[in-house]
């Protein structure tokens, strides 16, 4: 079956990540079809909006999309493009996997091997209800938890966990003191908890399990909480197995999936060939799997591990001397 994927080649290094991992999927052979769609600053001085109606067609029409990073513009009147594009498809999964890869200078070079989903459309991090007083003495923000928000995320993480062969599901929370929000999240996920009984269920409030993962990070498997501490929570993880370059993120909805790079557009480095594609190509390995080729999936992942054990062309955040595309080059050759 061939499948057509929006492409956003973004902003700073998106585009030379993006022609990275288009070469290594090329050399797949999957019989992916590519449309091109706009979207951030380049999109602002193409078509003079930062998400044309375009882009937002393409991706409801082919429900997925690989996407670089986008730069939003600093300054009043621009909301994020990755929270617009979120909201308009109720992108509700964010799922970030973390996992050890061999010469990447991080702290836990095997052991970690753990997936952050993390609810993504509602609680703190929504950006709504938010107030200052006129005299700015008094700031206020509403946490609105639903229970079907809750459920959808809770039950997506179970059903991870039973499709890809994983045993155990944390719910990070903090009921003990937001007893109204972050209860309900927790009374919800023991409901559907208890429709998995061949999964393992544990709960675990927040600020332990942030030190949880610095000591002992081969304990986590599946972990599934709110918004705002999914965002920190992934970061940390992130930071765990060697920085944001290796981070891959997936946005998913009931009908339609955005796969990203966790990282920025990194204006430092735009433009200069050395930005490590490896998180956009993870991204694109989450997206086979998605569109049911885990085997391709794992081919990609496997030939990304080989070329990192091999110390092959890595870029210079990984140590190496390696250019962007020298790097995919190497992985191509080992796929
Ligand atoms: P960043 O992630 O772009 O960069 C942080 C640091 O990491 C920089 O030093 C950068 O050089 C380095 N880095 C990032 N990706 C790398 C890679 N693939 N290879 C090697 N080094 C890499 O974060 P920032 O500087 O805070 O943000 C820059 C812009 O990106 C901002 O406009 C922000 O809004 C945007 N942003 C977009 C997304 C997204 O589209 N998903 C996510 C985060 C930030």
């Amino acid at each position: 079956m061939t499948h057509t994927i929006t492409v956003i080649r973004g902003d700073g290094i998106g585009p030379e990540i993006m022609a990275a991992t288009l070469h290594v999927l090329d050399q797949m052979n999957l019989g992916l079809r590519y449309e091109e769609a706009d979207a951030g600053l380049v999109a602002m001085e193409k078509h003079g909006e930062l998400l044309p109606q375009a882009t937002l067609d393409s991706i409801a029409k082919n429900k997925v999309a690989l996407k670089s990073p986008l730069t939003t513009p600093v300054g009043e009147g621009f909301s994020s493009i990755n929270v617009q594009l979120r909201r308009h498809f109720d992108l509700y999964a964010n799922v970030r996997p973390a996992k050890s890869f061999p010469n990447t200078q991080s702290r836990f070079a095997s052991g970690v091997d753990l997936i952050t989903v993390r609810e993504n459309t509602e609680g703190a991090y929504s950006g709504e209800g938010q107030q200052v007083s006129e005299d700015g003495e008094v700031a206020t923000l509403v946490q609105k938890i639903t229970h079907r928000g809750s459920e959808r995320i809770v039950r997506y993480a179970f059903e991870l966990a039973r499709k890809t062969g994983r045993k155990k599901v944390t719910v990070v929370h903090k009921a003990n003191i937001l007893k109204s929000t972050s209860g309900l999240f927790l009374k919800t996920a023991r409901e559907v908890a208890a429709q998995y009984p061949d999964i393992e269920v544990n709960e675990m409030i927040v600020d332990n399990t942030c030190m949880q993962l610095v000591m002992r990070p081969e304990q986590f498997d599946v972990i599934v909480t709110t918004n705002l501490f999914g965002d920190i929570i992934s970061d940390l993880c992130a930071g765990l197995v060697g920085g944001l370059g290796l981070a891959p993120g997936a946005n998913i909805g009931e009908n339609a999936a955005i796969f990203e790079a966790v990282h920025g557009s990194a204006p430092d480095i735009a433009g200069k060939g050395v930005a490590n594609p490896c998180a956009l190509l993870l991204g694109a390995a989450q997206m086979l799997d998605h569109l049911a080729m885990p085997q391709e999936a794992e081919r990609l992942r496997k030939a990304i591990v080989a070329t990192l054990e091999a110390r092959d062309q890595l870029t210079p955040d990984l140590g190496g001397t390696g250019s962007t595309m020298s790097f995919a080059g190497a992985i191509a050759s080992r796929l």
